[in-house]
């Protein structure tokens, strides 16, 4: 039974809204349902859960400027459209059909609507999740089944908005410990074996769940991952960037940032984008790896950056203490901060 009033969640709570197909008059549309993420929704058949087939985005959304009473939804969801776009990508590598941007960005603002009326003042994660759907169904991904014409969106699709989690705060605040884990594979495989999906924000992150278990069992807060061949990629849930203060010839000091080569097969960062763009408007230079964990060593700080952590500076790689800059550390939360459009990730 569906409830008769829209669902709000209590404080601390999330919501769910569910994008389905919808066959109306003018095709295929999608229509959205607000729920309770405890009901249970997903049928065990979802190749999503089954397999990890599916992608996904995390995205966080913070306090609009200007929101009150009859402005909207009173959080604004930063970096929306390079996560659309990044979705966008990744569902076309595992080739599975996506709503429209457009329905994805309805859904997120009726979740944080709902999600803002029993948080007052909370800032939320907003997570976008697109599985193949059940087995052997040719259509239609949840309870509504295909109709004749409406195999386009055959998968299952929904947007989990959330309150943040407040270790992860904490982390950001305190540093990081990490450790260099080797992924077991060479930095030429992204090209070499598409079929891997390097790269691709699917939902098979089991792997890098269980590194983060292994560095935590070792002390460890979080992981880098390296190549077999010895190049520096990223953490399992961010991007790697390192900083370097480089004498000028008139005297002062410039500042170089660098992340590792995207074609490395890690995953473009939005957030690694966005700090860019700041970053070169800032007058940085830029630079792209490839990098070795001795680089990490010799820089004069190492941040790990995504969405929902932010700049988080990393103190120690497997046990030995590295240079921090908090006036750096500082710099980067500001460039983050100002929210502009990511620009090139690099090669
Ligand atoms: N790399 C990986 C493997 C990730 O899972 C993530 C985010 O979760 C990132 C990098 C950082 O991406 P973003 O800055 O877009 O959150």
């Amino acid at each position: 039974p569906q409830p008769a009033a829209p669902f709000v969640p209590g404080p601390g709570e999330s919501v769910v809204v569910y994008l389905e197909p919808d066959a109306g008059p003018a095709g295929v549309g999608v229509k959205l349902r607000v729920d309770d993420p405890r009901r249970p929704a997903i049928l065990v058949t979802d190749q999503g859960l089954t397999r990890g087939d599916g992608v996904f985005e995390t995205m966080t959304a913070v306090a609009a400027e200007g929101a009150g009473p009859g402005s909207g939804s009173p959080l604004r969801v930063r970096k929306e459209d390079s996560h659309l776009a990044r979705l966008a990508t990744s569902a076309q590598a595992l080739e599975i059909p996506l709503p429209p941007a457009a329905d994805w960005q309805r859904a997120a603002a009726a979740g944080l609507e709902a999600f803002a009326a029993g948080n007052p003042g909370v800032d939320a994660v907003v997570k976008l999740v697109a599985s193949r759907g059940p087995e052997g169904a040719p259509g239609g991904g949840h309870h509504v089944r295909a109709e004749a014409g409406v195999e386009r969106l055959t998968g299952t699709y929904w947007v989990l908005v959330s309150p943040v989690s407040p270790g992860l705060v904490a982390a950001r605040e305190r540093g990081l410990k990490v450790l260099l884990l080797d992924r077991g594979v060479d930095s030429g495989v992204a090209e070499r074996a598409p079929w891997l999906l390097m790269g691709t924000k699917s939902l098979s992150y089991a792997v890098n769940m269980a590194a983060l278990r292994y560095a935590a069992s070792q002390g460890a807060d979080d992981v880098i991952f390296t190549s077999s061949d010895g190049q520096v990629l990223e953490g399992p849930t961010s991007t790697v960037l390192m900083a370097r203060r480089i004498p000028q010839q008139d005297g002062s000091t410039g500042i170089e940032l660098v992340t590792p080569l995207r074609s490395s097969g890690i995953l473009p960062g939005t957030s690694q984008g966005t700090i860019f763009a700041a970053a070169q408007a800032a007058g940085w230079q830029l630079g792209y790896g490839p990098l070795e964990p001795s680089d990490l060593v010799d820089a004069d700080g190492v941040w790990l950056v995504s969405s929902v952590r932010l700049v988080a500076p990393v103190t120690h790689l497997d046990g030995e203490e590295i240079p921090q800059d908090a006036e750096l550390t500082e710099l980067l939360n500001n460039f983050l901060a100002e929210d502009r459009e990511p620009g090139e990730h690099g090669p």
